[in-house]
């Protein structure tokens, strides 16, 4: 997705607070954020993050009311953050390099997380090239309350490289270099769960070992192999 967002490297915190607000708007636009669910992250170069406020509708935020956390995860300024902030700081620790979060209860996504999960390492299975270049495994994490402290420590625990997660019986966390990668992980990861409800119960073709392998070399994804 273009979004003409700025380079989350360089950019000031004026910037980033302006490309959640273009970011949020896209999300609604994609139909992934029902009502007023979800949030959204971005961490600066220092490390502090910004993210949206608990109950922000994401198609209309505000960019001087977004949190601000340092880089402890700390709420420093801004509105009270998301109860969600300790999803999106568990994430951030397993990819340091990522700048981005996106958390939906998108209608597929939220569905397929109410199956049970196609392997350990991922919920969904390698059905399409795109989920594996976007998102790549995408393991679902066992169900806690909205905004438990457990649900992230059950995220940390899972020791496999991942970017993308369901959350059972809730929705799905995708994380990217920048706001318009984590997006585009989080539309791929409803796709994939739109075409396993569709191929659910039927005899279907998975790609191979060696067709996954070839597109996580060439995409940087991550895919375990013989996950299952
Ligand atoms: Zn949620």
């Amino acid at each position: 997705m273009s979004l003409g967002l700025h380079d989350p490297v360089s950019a000031t915190r004026t910037q980033l607070a302006s490309d959640l607000v273009a970011a949020g708007a896209a999300v609604v636009a994609a139909g992934l954020s029902p009502g007023s669910s979800g949030n959204l992250s971005a961490r600066a170069t220092d490390g502090t993050i910004l993210i949206t406020p608990g109950g922000a509708v994401l198609g209309a935020l505000d960019p001087d009311r977004l949190a601000v956390l340092d880089a402890h995860g700390e709420w420093v300024g801004g509105d009270k953050p998301s109860k969600e902030a300790s999803l999106h700081l568990a994430l951030y620790r397993k990819n340091p390099e990522h700048r981005a979060i996106v958390h939906v209860h998108s209608p597929q996504a939220v569905a397929a997380s109410c199956l049970e999960p196609w392997a350990p390492h991922s919920a969904l299975p390698p059905l399409t090239p795109y989920f594996v270049m976007r998102a790549g495994q995408t393991p679902l994490v066992p169900y806690r309350a909205p905004g438990s402290p457990e649900l992230a420590d059950l995220l940390t625990v899972l020791t496999f490289p991942f970017h993308a997660a369901l959350l059972q019986n809730h929705g799905q966390l995708t994380s990217g270099r920048d706001l318009a990668t984590a997006i585009d992980a989080a539309i791929e990861v409803e796709e994939a769960s739109r075409i396993t409800l569709m191929t659910a119960g039927q005899r279907r073709r998975l790609l191979d070992e060696a067709e996954i392998a070839d597109l996580t070399a060439r995409y940087g994804s991550s895919w375990t192999p013989d996950s299952r």
